[in-house]
């Protein structure tokens, strides 16, 4: 409990049998000194990893960005009965499955394409020199893979893995059926999803009318605030809010004026309403996203 690896890790329960284990938003703390893909990647903007607890058995959706994280959260989980754990990863990046070698004795699901990425990229990452450091090593690849949708039964309770193509073309998310609970991983973001590849914005789209049509009542998200995570305060409004984002970032070919408003201006609406809660770290992933989108020029069908 005393690592100081680990001692902001906060351990959140947003529902019954619903685990969040969150990390970042702390001010003046840092995992490591200099340019580290934890810190600016992950913490700076918050992140969290989720288990869903039923009887003995324990799903942990994604590792988390450490080892001593995914430690405490197997720790954590046993302390509260489990004896048998499945690991789902949401995708492949890297704050998400740096934990993995924890759970190395256990089944690790993931689907296809996350089991592509991380295979291709496993000497990569394990040398540091994927996303920098720190390195991921061993990365502990998946032990199983899916694609489309993959129904578990843990401990009893229904848990469906859906597969999107929102933020990364690998997505997997929970589905908790009993509960409308909604495990988006990094689908939905609340301040705003960070796009890596803009030119699947329709796909995007799609999919995320996809997910409102599960008519999700509690939405669970790994980049969000704390204080809305731990209380279940995301609903479908996130997902409307997304799409709207993405919708205003398709028209910035047409309107590029339109690329130096703020963020807050941007997403004034989403703001009034609540959807959307300002973190002022994201108007770096929101410059970042307009410039992949006016890199991706007069080329993309977006
Ligand atoms: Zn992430």
């Amino acid at each position: 409990m005393s690592d100081p690896l680990t001692r902001h890790l906060r351990v959140l329960r947003p529902a019954p049998g619903v685990f969040a284990f969150y990390d970042g938003r702390v001010e003046g703390h840092r995992f490591a000194p200099g340019p580290n893909w934890v810190d600016d990647g992950a913490l700076s903007l918050g992140v969290a990893s989720y288990a869903i607890l039923s009887g003995d058995h324990a799903l942990v959706y994604d590792t988390h960005v450490s080892r001593a994280h995914a430690a405490l959260i197997r720790a954590t989980l046993a302390a509260e009965g489990a004896r048998r754990f499945t690991v789902v990863l949401s995708h492949w990046h890297l704050d998400h499955v740096a934990g993995t070698a924890e759970f190395a004795d256990c089944e690790v699901i993931a689907n296809v394409r996350t089991a592509a990425h991380l295979a291709t990229r496993k000497a990569a990452i394990e040398a540091g020199t994927d996303h920098g450091l720190p390195a991921i090593d061993p990365l502990i690849l998946p032990t199983r893979s899916f694609d489309g949708t993959l129904t578990l039964d843990i401990g009893g309770r229904e848990v469906r893995l859906i597969t999107a193509n929102i933020h990364s073309d690998d997505a997997t998310l929970l589905w908790l059926p009993d509960a409308g609970i909604l495990l988006a991983g990094d689908t939905v973001e609340d301040t705003v999803t960070y796009v890596g590849a803009p030119q699947d914005f329709a796909t995007h789209l799609t999919d995320l009318g996809r997910l409102a049509g599960l008519n999700p009542r509690v939405i669970l998200p790994n980049h969000g605030a704390p204080d809305r995570i731990a209380e279940a305060r995301y609903g479908p409004e996130l997902i409307a809010a997304t799409a709207d984002y993405i919708r205003f970032l398709m028209r910035l070919k047409d309107d590029p004026a339109a690329a130096d408003l703020p963020l807050a201006t941007v997403i004034a609406d989403a703001l009034a309403s609540g959807a959307l809660t300002m973190f002022a770290p994201y108007e770096g992933v929101h410059r970042q996203n307009v410039a992949r989108v006016l890199a991706l020029g007069t080329g993309g069908d977006g």
